[in-house]
């Protein structure tokens, strides 16, 4: 099972943030899924892979050339894929995933957390998409999200598939995430 996680390359101003990539690494294995993400050595990106890598978890990274050639790639994962463009690293995340996470971050995970559940909106990919709302972080973005629906830009349906937990454990129970 692999669970691709777009979190920030930032680490944040409250410790709450690092201490959930953390404990997010720790249930991965603990279920023996691997993670996927954007393959940096930095900010939440950075914990999370250090965090499963000391856990003897599996991580593989997939980062755009330009994005290694400034040295923030992590170069000590389980397995780190160089491809050409932004876009063919989101299709080749989504190809390897069995189900996404959105940690807190930046417009980098603002982005792909948009893309990844317009892609399901298009029937495009299939999988389940969480949303770790650590320390209710998310919520103004799902006031957001609700506000869409109320004035019908987004179909309700498509706004409450998203499965939502600030613990890390609950979360990956509602996306199905079991061991494999
Ligand atoms: P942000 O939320 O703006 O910090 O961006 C984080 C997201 O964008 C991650 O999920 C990555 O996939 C991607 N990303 C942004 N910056 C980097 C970086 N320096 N190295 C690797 N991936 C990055």
């Amino acid at each position: 099972m692999n669970v691709c996680v777009f979190c920030g390359s930032s680490i944040g101003t409250d410790p709450l943030y690092a201490e959930a990539a953390k404990s997010l690494a720790h249930e991965l294995v603990k279920v023996n899924a691997s993670v996927v993400y954007g393959g940096g050595n930095i900010g939440l990106m950075g914990i999370l892979a250090d965090e499963m890598l000391s856990l003897q978890g599996k991580v593989i990274g997939v980062i755009p050339d330009f994005l290694m050639k400034r040295e923030v790639g992590h170069t000590g994962i389980t397995q780190l894929e160089r491809v050409s463009s932004m876009h063919e690293r989101k299709k080749r995340m989504a190809e390897l995933a069995d189900c996404f996470i959105a940690m807190p971050g930046g417009w980098g995970t603002l982005e792909e957390l948009a893309e990844i559940l317009t892609w399901k909106q298009l029937g495009l990919i299939y999988q389940p998409i969480g949303i770790l709302n650590v320390g209710s972080f998310f919520d103004p973005l799902l006031l957001q999200m609700q506000k869409m629906v109320d004035n019908e830009f987004l179909i309700g349906s498509n706004f409450k598939s998203i499965k939502i937990s600030e613990n890390p454990q609950k979360l990956l129970t509602l996306l199905g995430v079991k061991s494999n």
